[in-house]
Order: structure tokens, then sequence, then C-alpha cells
């Protein structure tokens, strides 16, 4: 498929061109990485938005059920939707989220939702790079809502948070003392916390781990850019639906006042920003090691290094001496 045909397809919604493409910017060979960059730039003149939401929660809290309940909500309310998956435990375990497809079994069968699964064994650069542009082309193919779901690993919520509008936490109903296992740097990300499960009976510890998140929520700092009250705990059931539609009201609000406070489309240009610095820093190293002399003198200076024979400053240099010259 020509350039302007791949593109032509993926404005007008084309499920399988959109899935085509995001195996594209998936790939690291040079050719793809060619095309995918022609392909986003053609695509970008369509200047379509989704609102992005981002959602973290550990294994086994409930954000593929979430998900389903929520993505068909959402649906019924005649929206499209696109759930991707960022697995950056993948790239170590081979394993991948949102790999079995049984697990949103109605939200898969419906035509207006678009489910990709994470990528198994990808280096943890390629995700970032792969998450961003999967969804600019789900974007472009003209979804409203972009779910990005991730694990609660490592690097990965800020990653997230930092390619999307809105940010979900969702939590399992805890005994008191858990409150300190989320990591705080977690919570000053989350625009909202899901306590999820608050059903039969973990309901009423549901409740209580709610309000606990809340006060610690409210002893964090305040966000002058959001209206009162965010950001916020709420108690939720992905299994019997209960508050997904408060969920949606809650989000809706919130993203409503960032786009009349210009607080998104600001973020939206320094996450463009970020992402410029990334590509030029990966591609200038990139570069680098791909200059045969360099390669081999980047080599030998790392084993003078790890031998102990020069300093890791010195050995730097000099290979930054090489490459200006
Ligand atoms: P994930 O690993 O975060 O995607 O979690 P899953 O969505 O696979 O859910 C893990 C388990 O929790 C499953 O057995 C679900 O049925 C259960 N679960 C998910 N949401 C709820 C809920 O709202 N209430 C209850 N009681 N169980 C839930």
């Amino acid at each position: 498929m020509g350039l302007a045909e791949q593109t032509n397809a993926i404005l007008n919604g084309d499920r399988r061109a959109l899935a085509q493409a995001i195996t594209l910017v998936e790939s690291t060979r040079d050719d793809h990485r060619e095309q995918a960059r022609e392909l986003l730039q053609s695509l970008a003149k369509s200047n379509r938005q989704a609102l992005r939401v981002g959602l973290s929660g550990t294994p086994g809290v409930g954000k593929s059920t979430f998900t389903e309940a929520f993505g068909m909500m959402l649906i019924d309310l005649g929206l499209k939707v696109a759930v991707l998956a960022v697995d950056p435990s993948s790239s170590i375990s081979g394993g991948s989220i949102l790999g079995d497809k049984t697990r949103m079994e109605q939200l898969s069968r419906e035509k207006n939702a678009f489910i990709r699964p994470s990528p198994s064994q990808t280096a943890l650069g390629g995700v970032t790079r792969r998450t961003r542009e999967s969804i600019a082309l789900c974007e472009a193919a003209g979804f409203d809502v972009i779910l990005v779901e991730t694990v609660g690993v490592g690097q990965s919520e800020t990653m997230v948070a930092d390619m999307t509008d809105v940010f979900l936490l969702l939590l399992a109903p805890a005994g008191g003392d858990e409150l300190q296992g989320v990591k705080r740097g977690i919570m000053e990300i989350a625009d909202m916390i899901l306590v999820n499960k608050a059903d039969g009976d973990l309901k009423s510890t549901a409740m209580r781990t709610c309000a606990d998140y809340a006060g610690a929520l409210r002893l964090m700092r305040k966000r002058p850019q959001d209206p009162e009250g965010f950001p916020k705990a709420m108690p939720i059931s992905s299994l019997e639906h209960h508050g997904l539609d408060k969920v949606w009201a809650e989000i809706s609000e919130l993203s409503e006042w960032r786009k009349s406070a210009g607080v998104l489309e600001k973020r939206r240009r320094e996450q463009a920003l970020i992402w410029f610095q990334a590509e030029v820093e990966s591609g200038v190293l990139a570069r680098l090691k791909s200059d045969e002399a360099i390669s081999q003198a980047w080599k030998s200076l790392e084993k003078l290094v790890i031998e102990g024979k020069t300093a890791p400053e010195a050995a730097a240099k000099q290979l930054l001496d090489m490459f200006a010259k």
C-alpha cells in the first residue's frame, strides 16, 4: 500500500490499516522506521485529537475488567475507544498484558473498539516510542478516547502519564498500612485513584481504603491548574459496573476544565518537546554507534573503563572528541 492510500485508509478509520501501521511503528528495521516517520508526518496534518487516558495498576487489581466495562460504557455513549497496553516487564518476561483477548471479550468484538496488546520482547526504549506513535495513529484514525494501560512497575507510569491527558490509578481494597505501599511518586501523578472491587464482602474495606487515600491526596499538594477537589479518590466496582459513569463524568469535567484553561494544550506542547528531545538524543546515539571507527573505539574504551585504566569522564571525552571531528 502506498503512503497516500495508507494515510487515507487510516483517516477513514480502517482498522486493518491501523493495525498494520502499529505493526510498522513497532518495527526497528531502518526501512520500516523511515516508512513510519513518513506515515506519521502525513497523518499529523489531520490534527485530530482524542482524549488520552492513562491507567495503571498492579496485576490482579482489575485493569482488564475495568477497561472492558468502562470501554463498553463509552461505546454505548457513542464514542470510539482504543485500548493500548504498555508492558515494559514483557521485555524481561516475554509475556504480554492484554495478551489474553478473552479477558476483554465483549469490547474486542465491538466495531467501535480497537484493542492492541503490548508486543512481547521489546526493548524498553522501543516501548516508549511504540506507545507514543500508536497513540498518534489511533488519534488519526478518529478514536475519541484512547486508554493507555500499564502494569505498575518501574517507570512505566511516569512514561504513560507523560503521554496522556488524564491519569488514573487503580487500587485494590486493603488494610490501612498498605497505603504506604503505593509509591508517593505514583500518587503525585494520579488525577484519580479508583479503589476497585467495592462490592460484596470487600465493599466496606474498599470504602475505608478510599477514605484513606482521599485523605492522603488532600495532604499532598494543591494543583492550582485543576478544579476544586482534584486529585480525588473514588470507590468503584468494575465487576458490577458501579461508579463507572461517575468516573467518566469526573474525567470529562477535569479534561474540559484543563482544555478551557489552556492547560491541556500546553501539556501537549511540552510533551511534544520532550519527545523531540528524546528522538534527537537516541538518534545521536544511534548514529554514533553506526560509525565503524567510533563503535570500535567505544568498545575499547568500555574495556579500559571496566579495567579501571581510564576514568569514565576521560573515556567519554575521548569518544566525544572523535565524534566532533
Ligand atoms: P488485571 O490483572 O489488573 O487486568 O486484573 P483483572 O481484570 O484480570 O482482574 C483480576 C481479578 O479480579 C479477576 O478475577 C476479576 O474478576 C477480579 N475483579 C476485577 N474487578 C473486580 C471488581 O470490581 N470486583 C470484584 N469483586 N472482583 C473484580
